[in-house]
């Protein structure tokens, strides 16, 4: 059975104060049986974050991070750094991470083997965009960066990364996939993974659809047997909407 996982992504959203301000809000309330929640936050907010769900079922997660180890990579952050805090999740690929800073498949595949040599659970994005979708070419985009960021994983790393199917054309934008057309591309996905590393791990891996996901719409996409969760951005801000999508899941 797959655990279904509500993964906010807060993207450069709240200061430490409203990041802890938040938490004690949704803290005892975006916990459900059964339901993993985790709420990545920018790098910023970690330690706090890390501290405040201590005895809690919130897992912490980052939103990125370099795939080298240390190094002359300023700015940069590394899995270790993460683990350290005791972050438990990291987002990779995400659309606005390829389009804004030019983060190839490659790349993608770098950091993912990378967080698992850390000790980090990723979070894997693909998606198409919509002129892609619009020429057909949906499920060919996702297998391409499905099968490009899984390269070289372990079956049972494959089977413990969390992917999230996210069409960029409905991140954002209030225009959602419909709970059929993101089932159809996620089954096709789990077919992908099911192609690369057998059955028993396509069973086992977990898909998210993402995409303007809201309370009001959580229930359709967690309806479909192949969807195991969410990965949210604009709704996860607010405490009483995060902890709907979370019973919602
Ligand atoms: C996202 O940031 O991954 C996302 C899906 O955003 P939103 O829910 O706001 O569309």
């Amino acid at each position: 059975m797959r655990k279904p996982i509500i993964a906010g992504n807060w993207k450069m959203f709240k200061t430490v104060a409203e990041a802890t301000s938040f938490f004690a809000d949704v803290k005892g309330k975006a916990e459900v049986e059964g339901v993993e929640s985790v709420i990545c936050a920018p790098f910023t907010n970690l330690p706090a974050l890390v501290e405040a769900a201590k005895g809690t079922s919130i897992a912490i997660g980052a939103q990125n991070m370099h795939f080298e180890e240390s190094g002359a990579f300023t700015g940069e952050i590394s899995g270790a750094m993460l683990k350290e805090l005791g972050v438990q999740y990291v987002i990779l690929g995400h659309s606005e991470r390829r389009a804004y800073f030019a983060e190839t498949d490659e790349i993608v595949n770098k950091k993912t083997q990378a967080a698992f040599k850390s000790g980090l659970t990723p979070i894997v994005c693909v998606g198409e965009k919509l002129e892609e979708r619009e020429a057909g070419h949906t499920k060919e985009v996702c297998k391409v960066q499905t099968e490009a960021a899984l390269q070289g994983l372990t079956a049972e790393q494959a089977a413990q990364t969390v992917i999230a199917y996210e069409p960029i054309w409905a991140i954002g934008t209030g225009k959602s996939s419909t709970a059929t057309d993101a089932e159809d591309v996620i089954a096709y996905i789990r077919d992908v993974v099911k192609g690369q590393f057998g059955e028993e791990t396509a069973a086992a891996v977990r898909i998210q659809y993402g995409g303007s996901v809201k309370p009001n719409n959580i229930a359709e996409y967690m309806a479909q047997p192949n969807i195991d969760g969410a990965l949210v951005g604009g709704a996860s801000l607010e405490p009483a909407s995060y902890i709907a999508l979370v019973e919602g899941a």
